[in-house]
Formats: C-alpha cells, sequence, structure tokens
C-alpha cells in the first residue's frame, strides 16, 4: 500500500494499541491480531466516524 498522507494521530504515536488506522486503513502494528468484528462493533464504529475498523480493517464507510 503506497503512503498516503493522513492526519490520524495513531501514525505519530511510539506505542499503537490498534492494528489499522481507523481513518486511512493503513496497518499501525502488526504484532497485534487481527480480529472479525460483529457487525454491531462496526456499526459503532461507525457512528464515530471511523472509515476503516481499526482491528479488522474493513472498511465501513463506502465511497461513492
Ligand atoms: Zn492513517
Ligand atoms: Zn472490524
Amino acid at each position: 500500500m503506497p503512503a498516503r498522507h493522513c492526519a490520524n494521530d495513531n501514525h505519530r504515536r511510539h506505542v499503537v494499541t490498534v492494528r489499522f488506522c481507523p481513518s486511512c486503513g493503513g496497518m499501525l502494528n502488526d504484532t497485534i491480531a487481527a480480529r472479525s468484528c460483529p457487525e454491531t462493533n462496526h456499526a459503532q464504529m461507525r457512528r464515530d466516524r471511523s472509515t476503516y475498523c481499526m482491528h479488522c480493517g474493513e472498511q465501513l464507510v463506502r465511497p461513492r
């Protein structure tokens, strides 16, 4: 995946506790095991305005 500009603070942190960036979907910490999430988790993340799931990397908001 090419590097993209992303304003999410997680990219600047030394210790990241989530696997994927919720803004760009980029890998932040590949030592954290990928999880599969119930759809209720993704629904909550959409309400939190996340574009990607930070646990499984799934795209939550479909671009039109
Ligand atoms: Zn990002
Ligand atoms: Zn997920």
